[in-house]
């Protein structure tokens, strides 16, 4: 008898994890995803700018025993294994993968909700380029010093926009001192401006007030951070205080194994990792293993990603990569420029490209593990906790 595996969100988690899944031929796995295609969401700021298109086909990404069904889930009921769906439909599933990802966050600021745009979605994104094309003078206000921000301020300003951006503190703050100062370099050459210090008070329709009594006149666009949805509260799934599905160190719901989390929208052991592409698709392919294992009755293993570091595109000539630790912290080397640039676009590409290879050859993709992890997960197998193998470590995106 096969089992069935629900997938809710099509994004970097989501598709991994179904693309895992499909290599069993004893599991039957059905994504669940709003939009009738995939989208490649960190290139959203590009969508803005009307520098790259940011959909790909299902068939690019996904395998072929992977069923779409375009819809919301509504609700996960637990106690009966069904999903309610907007469109009206309920859903049964043995196992259930929870990666609905995030979306901006207005922060509370006034206004914010009812007069800015946004980068975060494909919807945001589509909505901001066709307000720029019906304004073609509008100067624009960008408000979120991180690298969402900044990389929707450079996009802008290089099709010649005159923009500001506003960060509310430090510009950059992951970075090291000199890879914000490269940042800070080719913000000023694209022409942007640059306020470190002054926050947002309040969003008006064609205009941004600070805290230092000025007002900004221009398109305001909202990049402070993200947030999740707050599905898995409202069906009753235990959360961390922001929403993310709390799980555990396998990434299993705290309330009910038969629910995985993955990607932005998860906080295991109440430690969200940094929303990223970069945590989300080895989360998706470690949710999908963590499934097989509860299929199987095996134990399945901790997560413990790797972080590389950070990268800022600047435009399409330049960016900057800032390495890490493992641990997601900065360490004193960056890379700028057009070789920046180089790095940036190669990775974004290799992401598609891995999900595309997950989808031909489920179970390839090799997940990195900081030598802690490896450590850890030879000390449980020798001691028969882990009996799934250790996973194999890699550098990659
Ligand atoms: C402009 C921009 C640039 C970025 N650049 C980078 C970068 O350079 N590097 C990096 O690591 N990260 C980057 N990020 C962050 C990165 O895109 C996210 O962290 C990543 O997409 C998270 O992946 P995910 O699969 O968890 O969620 P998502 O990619 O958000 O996918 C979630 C999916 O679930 C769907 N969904 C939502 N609710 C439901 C529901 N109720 N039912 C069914 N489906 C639902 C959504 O529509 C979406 O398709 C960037 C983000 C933006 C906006």
């Amino acid at each position: 008898m096969s089992t069935h595996v629900l997938v809710l969100g099509g994004g970097y988690a989501g598709v991994m994890a179904a693309n895992r899944l499909s290599g069993r031929d004893d599991v039957e796995v059905t994504l669940v995803n709003p939009r009738p295609r995939f989208v490649e969401r960190v290139r959203l700021h590009q969508v803005a700018a009307g520098t790259h298109g940011g959909l790909h086909d299902w068939a690019e990404v996904l395998g072929e025993r992977v069923r779409v069904v375009v819809d919301e889930a509504t609700h996960v009921d637990t106690a009966h294994r069904r999903v309610r769906l907007a469109g009206g439909t309920d859903l049964p599933y043995d196992h259930l993968v929870y990666a609905v990802g995030s979306h901006a966050t207005d922060a509370g600021v006034p206004g914010a909700a009812e007069h800015a745009l946004a980068v975060s979605t494909f919807e945001s994104a589509t909505r901001l380029r066709a307000t720029l094309d019906t304004t073609p003078t509008a100067p624009v206000v960008v408000v979120g010093g991180g690298p969402t921000g900044i990389e929707t301020a450079a996009e802008l300003a290089e099709t010649g926009r005159a923009v500001t951006l506003v960060c509310g503190g430090v510009l950059a703050p992951y970075v090291r001192p000199s890879a914000r100062r490269a940042v800070a370099r080719r913000l000023a050459r694209l022409g942007v401006t640059v306020l470190e210090r002054p926050r947002a008070t309040e969003v008006r329709a064609r205009s941004l007030l600070l805290d230092d009594g000025r007002t900004l006149d221009g398109l305001t666009v909202w990049a402070t951070g993200f947030a999740v949805s707050d599905l898995a509260r409202r069906s009753g799934l235990a959360t961390d205080a922001t929403g993310r599905l709390l799980t555990d160190e396998t990434l299993t719901s705290v309330d009910d194994d038969r629910v995985v989390g993955a990607g932005d929208a998860v906080a295991p052991s109440g430690v969200p990792q940094r929303a990223s592409c970069q945590a989300a698709v080895p989360l998706g392919a470690r949710a999908a293993d963590t499934v097989l294992a509860h299929v199987d009755g095996r134990v399945a293993a901790p997560v413990d990603n790797v972080f590389f570091g950070q990268c800022i595109a600047l435009g399409r000539e330049a960016a900057t990569f800032q390495a890490s630790r493992a641990d997601d912290t900065a360490v004193a080397l960056h890379v700028s420029g057009r070789a920046g640039a180089l790095l940036k676009e190669g990775v974004t590409r290799q992401i598609v490209q891995g999900l595309a290879r997950e989808a031909r050859r489920p179970g390839s993709t090799r997940l990195p593990s900081s030598a802690s992890a490896r450590a850890r997960a030879l000390a449980a197998a020798a001691t028969d906790r882990v009996t799934s193998p250790p996973p194999q470590a890699r550098v990659d995106a």
